[in-house]
């Protein structure tokens, strides 16, 4: 009986025969030419490229929650110490409180996480309409910017967990 010689993919160690060109798992062409090699690789860079990026956007959110939440928790405590705003004070600190738990949920499920915490932040500003509409364009050059924030961190969220899929099955570092 001939034994059938085995190779490694190099890239995710996954066991194929010689006769296959790319690797099963993960498409690598191990017995491919050095130009497929190098075109693979160069996709994989790419990927971790967008993974980089991703995740210094999902990180832009998680600063902005924190700014978030420490603006509201400072003027909720000095709205506390009025009489005439204490109730209001309660409102701003349960806002914090709710910012800093969707830092924790952008960090667990970031796409769900983002999009939850732009829907409140929404809310947040379109509260005041019942007390003075123009307050809506209060501050709101600083508004868009984190609107801006927001929306890159959705669409990273989406390009994150799909590009870490794709890298998973390499086992690459995803760091
Ligand atoms: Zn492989």
């Amino acid at each position: 009986m001939m034994e059938q010689s085995q190779i490694q993919c190099s890239k995710c160690k996954t066991t194929l025969s010689q006769e296959d060109i790319f690797c099963p798992n993960c498409g690598y062409p191990e017995n491919g030419g050095q130009e497929e090699k190098d075109k693979f690789d160069y996709r994989i860079k790419l990927k971790m490229n967008v993974l980089k990026d991703a995740k210094k956007k999902l990180k832009n959110v998680k600063i902005l929650l924190w700014v978030l939440a420490a603006f509201h928790l400072l003027a909720g405590l000095f709205y506390l110490t009025q009489e005439l705003t204490f109730y209001d004070g309660i409102g701003t600190l349960i806002a914090s409180i709710i910012f800093i738990a969707c830092v924790f949920w952008v960090k667990n499920q970031p796409l769900t996480g983002i999009m939850a915490a732009f829907v409140f932040w929404i809310l947040l500003q379109l509260s005041v309409v019942f007390v003075d509409p123009s307050l809506l364009f209060h501050g709101i050059i600083l508004k868009i910017i984190f609107i801006g924030i927001f929306v890159k961190g959705i669409s990273s969220a989406k390009d994150y967990k799909e590009f870490s899929q794709k890298l998973q099955v390499l086992n690459a570092p995803n760091e």
